[in-house]
């Protein structure tokens, strides 16, 4: 039985293909690299694995339980946390109240939300910022909150979307450190990032797709030499 098992999914939104026959298995434990030029699907692949999407076809299952169909609150429950690329933190309250939300999931208690937050604040090195409004942080530290939240759903596989867009090289070296500390705690990671060396470096394996399909699925150096992915990024 395979930790995540993704069966020729196929998501069409009207005539377009967004997603076409895609197969691929996650173990537990490894960090899986989704990539592929813009529009090639890798959101929608997400938004399908956490339910957010209904898919056109196909099956998923999570840790050997058919999970497609399933509402994303359920999803969630079962262990598939997940962030987004685009961080809309909920502006109107402080930094820790916005992990409690996560939290929440798993507890109704005040007290006990209150302390999962504290501690994937301090894990995440935002603790020093519970207070603040989320409003008002920097984007590396939306990006750290996004990633906070999400492990306060206490995920056994968490999604990542584009954590180190838009941050400088001390900034994404330090995301990286927060992404190898996620997997160093036992939680597997399907991680989606353009920066190339990002998810070279930290990936297991990689998938590259274009156009909705897979192009390439290997280590990550059998993935930088393939010869369609070289023309994929060449042509974006
Ligand atoms: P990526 O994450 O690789 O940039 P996406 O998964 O966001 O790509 O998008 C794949 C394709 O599906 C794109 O052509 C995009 O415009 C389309 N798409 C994504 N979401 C929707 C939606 N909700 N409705 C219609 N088309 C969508």
């Amino acid at each position: 039985m395979s930790f995540l098992e993704v069966k020729n999914i196929v998501k069409n939104f009207g005539g377009l293909r967004a997603v076409n026959d895609i197969s691929f298995t996650v173990k537990q434990g490894e960090i899986l690299g989704l990539i592929g030029p813009n529009g090639s699907g890798k959101t929608t692949i997400f938004n399908l694995i956490n339910g957010f999407y209904p898919l056109t076809s196909g099956e998923i299952y999570f840790q050997g339980r058919r999970i497609d169909g399933l509402p994303p609150h359920k999803i969630c429950a079962l262990g598939i946390g997940r962030t987004f690329q685009v961080v809309k933190p909920l502006k109107r309250m402080t930094v820790l109240e916005n992990v409690m939300a996560g939290a929440f999931l798993h507890t109704t208690s005040i007290s006990k939300a209150r302390s999962k937050a504290l501690e994937v604040l301090e894990f995440c090195g935002l603790y020093h910022r519970k207070d603040m409004d989320a409003k008002n942080l920097t984007i590396a530290d939306r990006k750290r909150l996004e990633i906070a939240r999400a492990l306060a759903t206490e995920p056994k596989l968490l999604l990542l979307d584009e954590t180190a867009a838009g941050l400088n090289p001390k900034e994404t070296e330090e995301a990286i450190n927060i992404i190898l500390k996620i997997r160093e705690i036992g939680i597997t990671i399907i991680i989606v990032e353009h920066i190339m060396k990002v998810i070279m470096g930290i990936s297991d394996r990689i998938l590259a797709i274009s156009f909705g399909r897979e192009i390439a699925l290997g280590t990550p150096r059998e993935v930088a030499n393939h010869p369609e992915v070289i023309k994929a990024y060449l042509g974006e």
